[in-house]
């Protein structure tokens, strides 16, 4: 593991681009524990699809290191049914950024993205060259497309203006502060919500997506945080490094999982009427070991923390806000 790092976060000022979303608000209690000042933008006062705005920002608060968490993101049914949303609003908040950067004179700005970026029938598990060998997922491609103009928006500055600039590609996330909408939700958050209803209301059956046999990987957000605040240290270089475990289950797997961690002992029943998306989807994490990280938090302890914040934070405010 290499012990000194590449870019110290010591007396810095640090941006959070993104600070209310999943990644974002991980992001903010990860530095926490760090010697440097934490800079967030309050959503009213700073639209990221808008350079000016951008621009602005980046003079008035002259942050050294950013971290790019801003995304439009959602689950399988959001991506292909707001397509122009996913493309344009993520192209529009990663070149503003990425140029403000670089304009404003940023030392150090991580850009995170997706592993929806390989392409859908890449060899498993996908390493970072699987980029651009091949046609993507069609239900995610929207969001791809700009989350690998992101990658080449950093590596083309890096190039041209010798910015240090470098991407991390997450694998599917999952934690406190997620999206637990049934029908825009990522699977974690979306079945964890229909699974304690169904409980909740005795219900017989849960209706999960898809024929269960698609095969995901899952990091638990604080995790994710780490090792984002790791790899923004210890690496540049202008190729993205993947962020992941390398485990995968079944989605059929893990509806069983969540069923047994929220107490439900009714049917869970397959609709096939219902996209996959892609088979399969695992990450290499040869570069991310190589830089002295891996997860800490297993998938099941990670699902019974989720689910206790879905219940004693997320239902409690939305109980509070009737
Ligand atoms: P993806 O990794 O981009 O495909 O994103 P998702 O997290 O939305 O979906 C992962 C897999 O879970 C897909 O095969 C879905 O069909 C499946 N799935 C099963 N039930 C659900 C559900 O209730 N919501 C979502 N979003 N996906 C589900």
């Amino acid at each position: 593991m290499p012990n000194t790092a590449l870019y110290s976060l010591a007396g810095k000022r640090v941006w959070v681009a993104g600070h209310r979303g999943l990644v974002g608000s991980a992001l903010v209690r990860r530095l926490q524990y760090e010697n440097c000042t934490i800079l967030t933008a309050p959503r009213q006062q700073l639209d990221l699809r808008q350079p000016e705005q951008v621009s602005l920002w980046l003079r008035e608060t002259h942050p050294q290191a950013v971290i790019v968490a801003a995304a439009k993101v959602g689950g399988i049914h959001a991506n292909d049914s707001r397509p122009a949303e996913f493309l344009y609003d993520n192209l529009m908040i990663e070149a503003n950024i990425v140029e403000a950067a670089h304009q404003h004179r940023v030392e150090k700005l991580v850009f995170l993205g997706s592993s929806c970026i390989y392409p859908r029938l890449a060899p498993q598990p996908l390493r970072e060259s699987a980029l651009l060998t091949g046609p993507l997922e069609s239900t995610n491609e929207w969001y791809a497309i700009a989350k690998i103009a992101g990658i080449k928006l950093c590596q083309a500055y890096r190039r041209q203006y010798d910015c240090d600039f470098i991407s991390v590609m997450p694998t599917n996330l999952y934690g406190p502060g997620d999206n637990f909408d049934t029908m825009q939700g990522h699977v974690i958050p979306a079945l964890m919500a229909k699974i304690h209803q169904a409980k909740v209301s005795g219900a017989e059956t849960v209706d999960v997506w898809g024929s269960g046999r698609a095969l995901r990987e899952f990091l638990y957000v604080d995790d994710a945080a780490d090792g984002i605040v790791h790899i923004l240290k210890h690496y540049s270089a202008a190729e993205h490094v993947n962020l992941g475990t390398s485990e995968e289950i079944s989605i059929r797997d893990l509806a069983g999982l969540l069923a047994r961690v929220i107490g439900y002992r009714g049917k869970l029943t397959f609709d096939t009427s219902k996209p996959d998306g892609t088979p399969r989807k695992v990450v290499d994490t040869t570069r991310l070991h190589g830089l002295g990280w891996q997860a800490a938090t297993a998938l099941q302890p990670g699902l019974e923390q989720t689910y206790r914040w879905y219940v004693n934070h997320h239902l409690a405010e939305q109980r509070a806000i009737a």
